[in-house]
């Protein structure tokens, strides 16, 4: 990675803060209890998720393994309150978002997620620099300090000479660097990311997996990821394994 300016907490709020959550550091960030999900196709219905129980705790970085189809997206999409449980509780930073209504559970997500993607999903028409600005404006920061801020964001991810790039214009490592200066511009709770290299090549894995590290480091940020790859796991200090809808074994990853 050319150059990257250190990561530091941003010195100004975001201003999303509507969902208030008592922030008490003892307790886990992430407490689930007893957790079921399935989905319905048909008449038919797919259990996917059989009662989990896990508890993270702030500032883990924590991977997921586990094989394909076995609730690993599922699970990160409940915690990321994409989608809801069917029963069980899902308490993130002290807040059971699973009783939240779909509005506040949309407001919720945007204060405290920070979401990245396998394949990006960086909007093609917008620079690098305005797909950064884009969850800045459910803010109630003005034009100019939202500009300020998605620049030094990229700068964050050591992408200050590409801004003015549109997503086309940039390697799948760039692109992926944006997607996550755009998951950390509004300095979200918890960062979750789905198979975030599982798209790149070696060289940009080992970038975005230092970057991930960095932001766990360097400011504390707790991340959850999903993905495939034993080498990418190694970056995280816990491995949770997922097989059949249940956490099966848990061991330590490298630190
Ligand atoms: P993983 O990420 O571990 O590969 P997923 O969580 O994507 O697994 O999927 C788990 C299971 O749930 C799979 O059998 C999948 O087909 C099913 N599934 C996932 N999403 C849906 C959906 N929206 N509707 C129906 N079935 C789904
Ligand atoms: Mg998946």
């Amino acid at each position: 990675m050319d150059q990257p300016v250190a990561i530091t907490h941003a010195a100004e709020p975001p201003g999303l803060g509507t969902v208030a959550t008592a922030m008490d550091a003892t307790s886990p960030l992430i407490e689930i209890r007893a957790l079921f999900k399935s989905y319905r196709r048909g008449d038919q219905i797919i259990p996917v998720l059989n009662d989990i129980s896990l508890d993270i705790a702030h500032g883990e970085f924590t991977a997921l393994m586990g094989p394909s189809g076995s609730g690993k997206s599922t699970l990160l999409n409940l915690i990321a309150g994409i989608d809801k449980p069917d029963s069980g509780q899902l308490r993130i930073a002290g807040l059971d978002i699973s009783r939240l209504s779909e509005t506040a559970l949309a407001d919720w997500r945007a204060a405290h997620i920070g979401f990245i993607f396998q394949f990006y999903n960086l909007m093609p028409v917008l620079t690098a620099l305005e797909n950064v600005e884009l969850p800045l404006m459910l803010t109630s920061l003005s034009r100019s300090e939202r500009r300020e801020r998605a620049a030094l964001t990229l700068a964050m991810v050591g992408l200050d000479d590409r801004m003015d790039h549109y997503p086309s214009e940039l390697s799948g490592g760039q692109q992926q660097r944006v997607a996550i200066a755009r998951a950390i511009v509004t300095d979200p709770t918890l960062i979750v990311a789905d198979e975030p290299t599982g798209d790149l090549d070696r060289r940009s894995a080992e970038d975005v997996l230092a970057l991930l590290r960095r932001l766990n480091e360097e400011i504390g940020k707790t991340v959850l990821m999903v993905t495939h790859d034993a080498n990418a796991a190694k970056s995280a200090r816990r491995l949770i394994h997922l097989d059949k809808g249940e956490l099966s074994t848990e061991q330590s990853g490298q630190s």
